[in-house]
């Protein structure tokens, strides 16, 4: 095991599997990104080439290679180990035909199982013919392994046995169950498409029955099992993920037939809840690889309920979501086969989900006072739900026009908003951040005040006394936006001790204060230059109302700037024989 391990490490670096998932900058000598694993708007995830690792300052995220995968994935270290191994083109077999792992085993087994399946489908013209006529290829068919159970007791059972797999690991993997003394299959007489998890290997069934008797589902899932956790598993992920990462994207539709048919006419960053209440895990899932999600809704859908559900989990979740109306009398699979183009149409026009709700009820109601109520209690919710007062205000404003009502009005209406507990604990992580985002705008990336935050970090992290430091910049940008400076560099001290690290892992204690002395002379330049614009602005002002008093106290400002202005150049030339860095 541990020469496959080691085999995939030293050809698989630490930057080319996250950056294959990542957008990855340069940190010094590490790299950074926007975290994959808790919400955020500045990187706070760092990976380091060096130490073949990486860490998050926001949620403590850490790990190599394999832990990534797991991670993003969502797979267990087998599942990492699979995809890796791919990639580095590292034959797995004798680690996987192990016969120890008891999990490896029910691996093994749904393997079998979904081979007889398929070899069963193929001598079987009633739903073969059943699939050709939905629109699916032989090619389709193929790629997503789709099978046929006939409508016996134990089919499938009977062949795992004759395999080797015992009844009990038979029923462990979900495939048969045991009502009294008998023990027989769960799917019988069902078109079969198995469910893959993210490393494309197969954890359960979803069966499609035959011939409807108005009794049995019509769509049955596997069981949870060892393998098989619904609330983790989006159906189709494995397949899609490429696409979504490439179009920035994922679509989501309901049925096993809806994204096969997508799939096969070319929308293959499309993804499906297959039957199962939409969960937080899935949407995290794609929100890893795109934030932007297009749901598809079905307009005679009779779960209206449980879309809506789904589309403030969305939100909640703080992901751009667009809604994708699907004509009347269709399903995404019928619209597919009837026209893509249409489909592609639908993709195309979709709406974000709020101006899709409140055209909604504006083409139902049209008394202005029911109109408020209803989006009082059915949309205002969802605005709530929304990153930020600057997206809340423009839904604000168009309410306040479509009803002609004042925005404070809303807006006293929108803080009263009470969210179900789901969307709740969500919102609240949320709501931590909102403090320390005020703070961030003081420490941008690439500002004067980050660098000078960077190497403060390093001269304090080593005792240098830093007063004098500190001192000359709250007396450049001022008393208050120095305690904001201040707060900031305090919440993110982790963060830059990890980037100081990086810039400065040998500098010497002069060298380190030569070059604060320089950042500070870039940060007074910076403010001189910001007042120089606003005086350039009120003279333009003052020219205008010509009032001659203004124009010469704002003249003599001016000059002395300018000179101010001056001086910092030459000082900086002066320090800049010694500095290096910057
Ligand atoms: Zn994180």
């Amino acid at each position: 095991m541990s020469t496959s391990v080691e085999q995939i490490k030293e050809r698989l670096s630490i930057e080319d599997v996250v950056g294959s998932y990542l957008k990855l900058e340069k940190a010094g000598n590490n790299l950074k990104a926007k975290c994959p694993f808790h919400n955020e708007k500045t990187p706070s995830f760092f990976v380091s080439p060096d130490r073949s690792s990486y860490y998050c300052f926001g949620c403590n995220a850490k790990g190599d290679i394999f832990t990534f995968v797991q991670e993003f994935e969502s797979v267990d270290f087998l599942g990492a180990l699979k995809i890796l191994a791919d990639r580095a083109g590292v034959t797995l077999e004798k680690f996987t035909s192990k016969i120890g792992d008891k999990k490896e085993r029910l691996y093994q087994l749904m393997e079998v199982a979904t081979l007889f399946l398929q070899k069963n489908l193929e001598s079987e013209e009633i739903p073969l013919s059943y699939l050709k006529k939905r629109g699916l290829t032989n090619e389709t068919i193929k790629n997503w392994k789709i099978g046929y159970v006939r409508d016996e007791w134990r089919t499938i059972s009977d062949h795992l046995k004759s395999k080797g797999f015992l009844d009990d690991e038979i029923e462990r993997a979900g495939i048969s169950k045991t009502e009294g003394k008998n023990t027989y299959d769960r799917f019988r007489g069902r078109i079969m498409f198995p469910i893959f998890d993210s490393a494309g290997r197969v954890i359960a069934f979803s069966g499609r029955i035959l011939h409807d008797d108005g009794q049995s589902a019509k769509y049955l899932n596997s069981p949870q099992t060892e393998l098989f956790d619904k609330s983790k598993v989006l159906y189709g992920y494995d397949k899609a993920k490429q696409s979504i990462r490439k179009f920035d994207f994922s679509i989501l539709v309901e049925g096993q037939m809806d994204i096969i048919m997508a799939h096969q006419a070319g929308f293959t960053n499309t993804v499906a809840s297959s039957g199962t209440a939409l969960t937080i895990e899935h949407l995290s899932l794609l929100r890893r690889i795109s934030n932007k999600i297009i749901m598809s809704f079905d307009s005679d859908n009779a779960g209206a309920k449980a879309a809506e559900r789904g589309w403030a989990l969305a939100l909640s979740c703080k992901m751009d979501v667009k809604i994708a109306e699907i004509p009347k009398g269709f399903d995404p699979a019928d619209l597919i086969l009837a026209d893509k183009n249409r489909f592609k149409d639908v993709i195309k026009n979709s709406i974000f989900l709020i101006d899709f709700l409140l055209n909604r009820v504006k083409a139902e109601i049209t008394d202005k006072k029911k109109l408020w109520q209803t989006i009082k209690t059915k949309i205002l919710p969802y605005i709530y739900l929304l990153d930020g007062n600057t997206e809340r205000s423009g839904y604000v404003k168009k309410i306040s026009d479509i009803i002609d009502i004042k925005e404070e009005f809303i807006w006293d209406d929108l803080k009263k908003v009470k969210l179900d507990e789901e969307f709740q604990t969500q919102n609240q992580t949320e709501n931590k951040t909102i403090e320390k985002a005020i703070a961030e705008e003081m420490l941008k990336n690439g500002s004067v005040e980050k660098n000078l935050a960077v190497i403060l970090a390093k001269q304090e992290s080593e005792k240098i006394d830093t007063t004098k430091a500190r001192e000359k910049i709250k007396n450049v940008i001022g008393e208050e936006q120095y305690k904001k400076f201040d707060t900031e560099y305090k919440m993110k001290i982790n963060e830059l001790s990890f980037e100081a690290e990086g810039y400065y892992e040998k500098v010497k204690e002069q060298k380190l204060q030569e070059e604060t002395e320089y950042l500070i002379l870039n940060l007074r330049e910076e403010y001189f230059k910001k007042e120089l614009e606003k005086l350039l602005m009120n003279l333009k002002v003052a020219e205008k109302e010509k009032t001659t008093e203004k124009i010469s106290a704002i003249s003599i400002r001016l000059k002395e700037i300018m000179q101010k202005l001056s001086d910092i150049k030459k000082e900086k030339h002066e320090v800049n024989k010694k500095v290096t860095i910057y």
